[in-house]
């Protein structure tokens, strides 16, 4: 059975564990629902961050969000998509985390979400932290263990 004796480990900063901000996928609050479409399917990100123009975080945009505004009684209806604003549709409710932070809290937030947005004092965003990277970071760790 393996266990994790030095949990020094889970105390470790995420620092180096965060995609940067000019590699993170986004859209902007002012952005169309159809923009974010397109972005959402070129990318093939099942979720991605929301910013102002000043580079704040301001909400999360996944497909699901875009397909439930446009959602009609009968059909999806499409025609919609370029007259609704990504901020009238965006998750707001956020989960975020700073880049001194703990792998510990960084992991507890990645149990119940794929990904964690990574921001400053004042709100600018700075970046993400994802499962896959912390899982990976985790196999390192436990495969060193012995
Ligand atoms: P992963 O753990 O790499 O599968 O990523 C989990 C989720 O994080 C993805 O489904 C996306 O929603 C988001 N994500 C990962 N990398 C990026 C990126 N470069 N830009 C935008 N979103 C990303």
């Amino acid at each position: 059975m393996i266990s994790i004796k030095n949990k020094e480990f889970l105390f470790t900063p995420i620092t180096d564990y965060i995609i940067s901000a000019e590699k993170v996928a986004h859209v902007q609050v002012g952005n169309n629902a159809e923009h974010a479409l397109l972005v959402l399917t070129k990318t093939g990100y099942s979720s991605i961050p929301v910013l102002d123009a000043q580079d704040k975080l301001k909400g999360l945009l996944s497909m699901r969000t875009v397909t439930d505004s446009i959602l009609g009684l009968a059909h999806i209806e499409y025609e919609r998509l370029p007259d609704l604003k990504v901020d009238e549709i965006m998750r707001t409710e956020l989960h975020t985390i700073k880049s001194t932070d703990t792998l510990q809290k960084g992991l507890d937030l990645l149990i119940d979400h794929p990904f964690v947005c990574v921001i400053k004092e004042d709100g600018t965003f700075s970046g993400i932290l994802t499962r896959r990277v912390m899982l990976k970071k985790f196999k390192k760790y436990i495969y060193n263990i012995e």
